[in-house]
């Protein structure tokens, strides 16, 4: 395959780096390089910088309908070139084509969804204590923002961002994963074919994220940033930004705990655990990582859920039917058998194990596997896995699986399924966890608050939660009132 050339998008120019080196992007699925982008360095996120910083101004001046235009043309945009952009996501990210799909339509909503709400920035009078004294409360966009973002979802993560801070009036300097840049360089174009006033958008990939981020945490001029990604690197990033005292909106690790109870609707139960679990081949931060399933019914649970997940064929996800994909990279691949090979060690027995695709031994799969007799011992357990493995635990007191679930220092997303409506809301109240799904494998929707608790992270992205972290509240207390 020829690779293809792209460009940094800075100030609203295509450029080459400063330093005139390029890195390859490699698709996972055949180990083949797909294209070469310039590798940006500190010089080049410095100049997307300063260009946010020249237009902050002018951005933040024009009127929310403006705004608004601005994003529902993008949103539009978005989906008429769904499938080019579907196409282009599952050769860097490597998720089935229907899954690339469903992201586009994913990242779009978002788009959407703050185009509307850009209108909805609303401020407040409030009765004074003086009566020559009015007290006004407007919110202002924070000003010049930076994005740093995964590759699990090189669409939807960027928008999931971009929205709010564009419909707040804030620039955005967007540094994507060194692993997934095309989608992220797309959506640039979409933006520039918007008429986005150049520079309030950037899009720098680079290869030295630990550099690129540095700076991003030094310069004062950036006021807030938003992180999705591991939880080491959101410390990180919180500890570089005391410096400068910006803000920050964390989306970190999660392990997720998929409780099914004695009374939960079992059919439901599988169809959403395999949902769940399998969605971009377990590689999100809210996939199912711990599932307790209570003693009566475990057997046939696992029975059924290795049936469903037996049957979806792997391979090249650019290829229509394919249900599971190839990881992002080797390690993510070592990373599973790692986990994989502890609980087996350790005890855990193989419920599934299935087949490696028979192709040429190229690109970075791993089988859907269903592992049961886990035990809070075994890594699996303890640690996101970010791959196809289900690991199944039993239980059989309500208490006690709360405990276990809340065990952990990750708080991202939780679920039950109980037809139960007094323990439902028993456990909204117990689970220590940003996001619950009862009853529901795929809780994530652009309308919705999306974030952790405790190591999971700070912040909430989506609906009217997500726009706020774009926002200051400005206080101007008005006197002289009454003797006009
Ligand atoms: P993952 O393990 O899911 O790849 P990372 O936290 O490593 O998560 O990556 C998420 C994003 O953070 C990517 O854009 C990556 O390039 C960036 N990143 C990685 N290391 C650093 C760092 N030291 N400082 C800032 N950003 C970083």
């Amino acid at each position: 395959m020829n690779e293809r050339l792209y460009r940094l998008y800075i100030g609203g120019q295509w450029l080459e780096a400063k330093s005139g080196r390029w890195f390859d992007v490699v698709n996972p699925a055949t180990e083949e390089v797909i294209a070469r982008v310039p590798d940006a360095g500190v010089a080049d996120i410095r100049l997307a910088i300063d260009d946010a910083a020249r237009i902050q101004p002018v951005w933040a001046q024009t009127t929310a309908g403006a705004r608004s235009a601005i994003l529902g043309r993008a949103a539009r945009l978005m989906i008429e070139r769904k499938e080019d952009l579907a196409r282009i996501l599952t050769l860097e990210e490597g998720k089935p084509i229907a899954e690339a799909r469903g992201e586009i339509a994913y990242a779009a909503s978002f788009l959407e969804w703050y185009a509307e709400e850009a209108k909805r920035v609303y401020g407040d009078l409030i009765p004074a204590s003086h009566p020559g004294k009015r007290i006004m409360v407007v919110r202002r966009p924070v000003g010049v923002t930076a994005a740093i973002t995964p590759w699990n979802f090189p669409a939807a993560m960027i928008t999931r961002k971009l929205g709010p801070a564009l419909a707040a009036g804030c620039a955005m300097v967007v540094k994507p994963s060194e692993l997934t840049p095309l989608t992220a360089l797309e959506i640039a174009r979409i933006f520039a074919e918007c008429e986005l006033p150049e520079g309030v958008l950037s899009v720098v990939p680079g290869m030295d994220a630990a550099a690129l981020g540095k700076a991003i945490m030094e310069d004062f001029r950036v006021r807030k940033v938003s992180f999705t990604g591991s939880t080491r690197v959101g410390k990180l990033l919180m500890r570089q930004a005391s410096d400068t005292m910006k803000r920050l909106s964390l989306e970190l690790g999660g392990h997720a705990p998929f409780i099914v109870f004695a009374d939960a609707d079992l059919e439901l139960a599988v169809e959403q655990a395999a949902l769940c679990k399998m969605r971009g081949m377990g590689e999100t931060c809210v996939s199912a990582n711990r599932f307790y399933v209570h003693r009566d019914i475990a057997d046939v649970f696992v029975q059924k859920l290795s049936e469903r997940i037996g049957s979806m064929g792997m391979g090249d996800g650019a290829s229509e039917g394919v249900q599971v994909g190839p990881l992002i990279n080797r390690d993510a691949v070592a990373k599973v058998k790692r986990h994989v090979e502890d609980a087996l060690e350790k005890g855990a027995r193989v419920s599934l194990a299935g087949d490696a695709p028979a192709a040429d031994g190229k690109g970075y799969f791993y089988p859907p596997t269903v592992l049961t007799n886990v035990d809070a011992s075994m890594l699996i357990m303890q640690e996101e896995t970010f791959g196809p493995v289900t690991a199944v635990a039993t239980f059989t007191e309500e208490s006690e699986v709360i405990a276990m679930a809340n065990e952990t220092p990750y708080g991202l997303a939780a679920y039950c399924f109980t037809r139960d409506m007094a323990r439902l809301f028993r456990l909204a109240d117990q689970l220590e966890y940003g996001i619950i799904g009862v009853n529901d494998g795929v809780p994530s929707t652009a309308q919705a608050p999306f974030g952790g608790v405790k190591e999971s992270g700070v912040g909430r992205e989506g609906g009217k939660y997500g726009i706020e972290e774009y926002l200051d509240v400005k206080y101007v207390s008005v006197g002289g009132v009454a003797n006009v």
